[in-house]
């Protein structure tokens, strides 16, 4: 099997690519542009291996992936790369635009042209797995939860842009018998997790006896799901789910964010003592604009027809969280000196 990856030198993107490439033995080309975002340690495992393959491109530039789809000939594609970080999004929505909407586009039309010159079994076989957010439903009261028929409803300039992407996934299967599927997921964490998102600056900042910022009241809930959980839903769904169809993807674990921020002070208290015990650093910061207040998943599709289970609970996955930062400071060191100066502007957020 071989599978075209883009974003896999992203937090999610490394995940799945250790997964394929290591528990699975598919030959893998990952196709990444390496922004901010993208780093190459977090592949470290796989670096070496005969069935793994790097090649840095823009997702936006056609020619590139064009000599890409017909160089390495994918039986599958895994769509991940992407802008990912909402508070980014607020400060400069134009890069969003361009990789999520622009750069997807790009995407699907390259590999619909390769799809459509395969012959017929090849093309019966190829696949297309657009990887998604929950964020495109936009916000849930107290109760309920997204399923696959809620209506998009995003709130920010990142939300929004994966939704259109989404759209242009969904239209290219409609219009051009295309084989796409999509999976929206919730909120991800784990280890390889970029040190601005709200698990990991906590835990780092943390360590480090510096401020926990939250924002608001730390009242905004988010449906936590272990990362290698998804890695596996997103290859089972490329495998077995239906072409068109959307399979959202979630660990059933909501969690206030300063539920999440407490439990990570208790943990690590516990596996790293200090003098003092970690919650007295929590400091609540004004909230961000357009702040979804609650998102929680509803993943029965996926579970009851394709048979996927999350194995990691939020205490099990925390606990494997914290230690895994704790034993790999050589990842995330060089990058908390990289962003040192933002790391009480921009990086305070809750993904
Ligand atoms: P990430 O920001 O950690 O990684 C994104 C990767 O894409 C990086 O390696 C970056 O270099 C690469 N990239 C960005 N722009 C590119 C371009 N124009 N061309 C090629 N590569 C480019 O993101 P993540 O958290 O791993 O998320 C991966 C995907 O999963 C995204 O599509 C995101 O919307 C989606 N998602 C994320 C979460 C989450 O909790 N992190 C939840 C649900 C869905």
């Amino acid at each position: 099997m071989r599978v075209l990856v883009t974003g896999g030198a992203g937090f999610i993107g490394s995940a799945l690519v250790r997964h394929l490439v290591l528990d699975k033995g598919y030959e893998v080309l990952n196709v990444d542009a390496l922004t901010y975002a993208g780093y190459l340690p977090s592949l470290r495992d796989v670096e070496g291996k005969a069935n793994y393959r790097f090649l840095e491109a823009n997702i936006c530039d056609r020619d590139a992936m064009e000599r890409a789809f017909a160089e390495f000939r994918p039986q599958r594609v895994m769509h991940l790369a992407a802008e990912s970080h909402v508070d980014r999004s607020i400060t400069g929505a134009a890069d969003f635009v361009q990789t999520n909407v622009i750069g997807t586009f790009t995407l699907l039309e390259v590999a619909r042209a390769f799809w459509a010159a395969l012959d017929d079994e090849d093309k019966a076989a190829f696949r297309f797995l657009h990887v998604s957010t929950d964020e495109v439903y936009g916000s849930l009261g107290d109760d309920g939860l997204f399923t696959e028929e809620t209506p998009y409803d995003p709130s920010s300039p990142y939300s929004a842009s994966k939704a259109s992407s989404d759209h242009l996934a969904k239209a290219w299967h409609r219009t051009y018998g295309f084989p796409v599927v999509v999976s929206n997921c919730s909120n991800n964490y784990g280890p390889y997790h970029f040190p601005e998102k709200l698990i990991p600056l906590t835990i780092l900042n943390a360590l480090a006896g510096e401020k926990l910022p939250v924002y608001g009241k730390g009242e905004n809930v988010r449906d936590w799901l272990y990362v290698e959980d998804h890695a596996r839903a997103l290859d089972l769904i490329a495998e077995k789910g239906r072409t068109g169809e959307t399979y959202n993807v979630g660990g059933r674990n909501e969690r206030k964010n300063i539920d999440v921020v407490r439990r990570i002070c208790e943990v690590l208290d516990r596996l790293a003592p200090s003098n003092r015990p970690r919650e007295e650093l929590i400091e609540f910061v004004t909230d961000r604009p357009g702040h979804d207040a609650r998102y929680a998943i509803d993943a029965s599709k996926l579970e009851d027809e394709l048979g996927w289970r999350a194995r990691e609970n939020f205490d099990t996955g925390i606990e494997k969280t914290v230690q895994w930062y704790l034993d790999n400071e050589w990842w995330w060191q060089p990058l908390r000196e990289r962003y040192a100066g933002q790391r009480l502007g921009l990086l305070k957020s809750a993904n």
